[in-house]
């Protein structure tokens, strides 16, 4: 007996269906929090602070649909993009097939289960600071790790 293996493992990001393509969002809401550079080192830090469309309790946008024209700064991944979006998660799905890396065990694709991502640890927490709470010049205090 084989077994068909799925389609993240036999299509490139560009030969996926849109539906398999949003599919690939394990739905952690890093991409959503408030990221530092720091310009001499390169080094990328992030914080709990969330973009104003950011639900941090369903882990989602409020307005999908419309992000692009709402936050300019909402960077919208393709295939092209997305292996060298280098301040995206490394585990972000995106990313890790762009670069020819594999779908991390915990991903909700593998275990069928929304949750997994939080049980992995990969999920940003409920209690997230919205951006528009905040002001500009303390996002540096808001640092929670480096990515
Ligand atoms: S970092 Fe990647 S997997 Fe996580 S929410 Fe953003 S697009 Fe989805
Ligand atoms: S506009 Fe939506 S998808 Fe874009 S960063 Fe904000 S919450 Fe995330």
């Amino acid at each position: 007996m084989t077994k068909t293996p799925p389609f993240w493992e036999t299509k490139t990001l560009g030969q996926m269906s849109q539906e398999e393509w949003e599919s690939l969002c394990d739905g952690c809401g890093r991409c959503c929090l408030y990221i530092l550079h720091n310009e001499e080192t390169g080094d990328v830090f992030e914080t709990d602070v969330a973009c104003k469309l950011f639900d941090p309790k369903k882990r989602r946008c409020t307005d999908y649909e419309n992000r692009s024209r709402r936050v300019p700064d909402c960077v919208r991944l393709t295939p092209q993009n997305a292996g060298a979006l280098s301040w995206m998660p490394e585990t972000c799905a995106y990313r890790r097939l762009a670069r020819g890396e594999r779908l991390p065990a915990w991903h909700p694709l593998i275990t069928g289960e929304r949750d997994s991502v939080a049980r992995a640890g990969v999920a940003v927490p409920p209690d997230l600071i919205a951006e528009q709470d905040i002001d500009d010049d303390l996002l540096e205090s808001r640092i929670t790790r480096a990515r």
